[in-house]
């Protein structure tokens, strides 16, 4: 029996779980990892591989939202910044704090958002990664000297933080998995019936072709922008878009980031160091659910990629261009439907998250944001119908990391091996997108790296790795900011 069948027939074992959960994003390891750290039996499926939804395409920032504050929603940005600094206890090889730089421009915005961030750092209390810090013209001037400098006034800098969140979606994964929950990715849950004191889950496996039925207790759908197609009754999700662009960190050659606090449509954009590259972005572009299929690669509009540029002319000198693009990528925020007041705009809707409870017993979560994983686990935890119960996290303990190396370049063929081996691992894509970030940072040098990766995985786990399937994607990714 492969590990892979083995684990297939673990999740359809007769006795059933406690708790099994849909989904292998933050939101649904978050839930896993918390209530098997509580003892209880879990199951997770992932229809793909683990944070090959929204997971792995976020801005990488954990942070208690600047700009929410702005909205008003102090307890939001409180428990935000709290839960900022207990992601970076529990995993500080995949997480580490960022200072922000918001360059002013008018002579009212060094005080203006100087006070805001003083109340920021105020609102972190012990949990503040550093002070906020007002710098004149001529220290912007001399230690970022590629941030443009007309009209240029000074500028404020903060702490927030950042992480690998892939990196961190295979921690968690692995840590649920020491626990003791049963994890599957490439495993979809098709319909949910109920069961003999419980819910039965249908499953299919796409590898093998298997088919069954996974028994729980309770079952959360943790599925994202997808949580309506596992659900009845009026839809939660209004997904919007979010696209970023990299370049090479001579656009940016600092260790801090970037901040432009308002946009021409009224955002922020952010210019991150990563991994050796630099990150712009993200944009707020609705998107009809019915074009959001599980499947379909969320891809990058050229008008995205257009106003990143732009934006980024604002702040960078020289600017990039697209020619200096070298990946561009699109995440779904699963975003809570707005009531009838919030307006229309995607980004005036709170990334706050909601929780329903089916007439059948089906609980569903969605919206958030990394940063409140563990916060959203527990509320989901303590909402459960059949066995609720209050979740916490051990004091001490780290997640395995065991692939901080791999995160920039493309891995040797024993790498493949131990990613096969350890962390699910089982297409190109997984390896070149999720465990090593190559994608993710420079979609010609995975392309390039993508038949060793392949040769690599097939001679360890015996089967196809889809190196067509992950060609296919990274020409359609590249094909979009190649686009004129
Ligand atoms: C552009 C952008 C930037 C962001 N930046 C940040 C940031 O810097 N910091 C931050 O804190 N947050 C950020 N976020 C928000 C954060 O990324 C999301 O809130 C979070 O990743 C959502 O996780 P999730 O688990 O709910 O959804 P997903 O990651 O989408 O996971 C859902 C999973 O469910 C699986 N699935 C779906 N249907 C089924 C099924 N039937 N059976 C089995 N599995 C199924 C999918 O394959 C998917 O992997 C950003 C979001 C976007 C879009």
């Amino acid at each position: 029996m492969t590990s892979r069948t083995h684990a297939f027939a673990s999740l359809t074992r007769p006795e059933g779980f406690d708790l099994a959960v849909v989904g292998g994003g933050a939101t649904g390891l978050a839930v896993a990892l918390q209530a098997a750290w509580a003892g209880r039996s879990v199951a997770l499926i992932e229809a793909h591989d683990f944070a090959s939804g929204t997971s792995s395409r976020s801005t990488k920032l954990l942070h208690g939202g600047v700009r929410y504050l702005a909205q008003g929603e102090i307890s939001l940005v409180r428990e935000a910044l709290h839960e900022r600094k207990a992601l970076i206890d529990l995993a500080p090889d995949l997480a580490h704090p960022l200072r922000f730089v918001m360059p002013a421009y008018r002579w009212w915005e060094r005080l203006f958002y100087g006070a805001g961030l003083v109340t920021y750092d105020w609102l972190a209390g012990p949990s503040s990664l550093g002070k906020t810090e007002q710098l004149s013209r001529a220290a912007m001037r001399s230690r970022y000297p590629a941030v443009a400098s007309r009209h240029l006034r000074g500028a404020v800098s903060y702490c927030d933080a950042q992480f690998d969140d892939a990196g961190l979606a295979i921690a968690m994964a692995r840590g649920a998995a020491a626990a003791g929950a049963v994890l599957l990715n490439r495993v979809r849950a098709t319909g949910v019936t109920p069961g003999a004191g419980g819910l039965a889950l249908a499953l299919t496996d796409p590898f093998t072709g298997a088919s069954g039925h996974l028994k729980a207790r309770d079952v959360v759908n943790a599925t994202g922008v997808w949580v309506d197609d596992l659900r009845g009754g009026e839809p939660m999700v209004q997904p919007s878009q979010g696209a970023h662009i990299v370049v090479e960190r001579r656009f940016h050659p600092a260790d801090d980031a970037l901040l432009l606090p308002r946009t021409a449509d009224g955002r922020v954009l952010f210019v991150v160091p990563w991994l050796g590259h630099c990150v712009i972005g993200t944009t707020d572009t609705p998107r009809d659910p019915a074009d959001v299929e599980l499947g379909r690669e969320p891809l990058p509009f050229s008008a995205e990629i257009d106003l990143i540029l732009s934006e980024a002319a604002r702040l960078l000198s020289p600017a990039p261009t697209r020619a200096d693009i070298l990946s561009a990528w699109a995440g779904l925020r699963p975003l809570v439907k707005p009531s009838a007041t919030a307006g229309s705009a995607t980004h005036r809707i709170s990334r706050e998250h909601a929780i329903e409870v089916e007439p059948n017993g089906l609980v569903t979560i969605t919206g958030g944001k990394w940063t409140t994983c563990l916060a959203m686990a527990r509320d989901v935890l303590r909402a459960l119908p059949r066995h609720p119960f209050e979740a916490t996290t051990p004091p001490g303990i780290t997640l395995p990391s065991g692939m901080t190396a791999l995160a920039a370049r493309a891995p040797t063929p024993a790498e493949v091996a131990w990613l096969a081996d350890h962390t699910w691992a089982s297409s190109v894509e997984d390896v070149l997108a999720r465990r090593s970030r190559l994608l993710f940072l420079d979609v010609a040098s995975a392309l390039a790296a993508a038949p060793v990766v392949a040769s690599a995985l097939e001679a360890q786990t015996g089967r196809d790795a889809d190196l067509a399937g992950f060609q296919l994607t990274a020409h359609a990714w590249m094909a979009r900011f190649r686009q004129v």
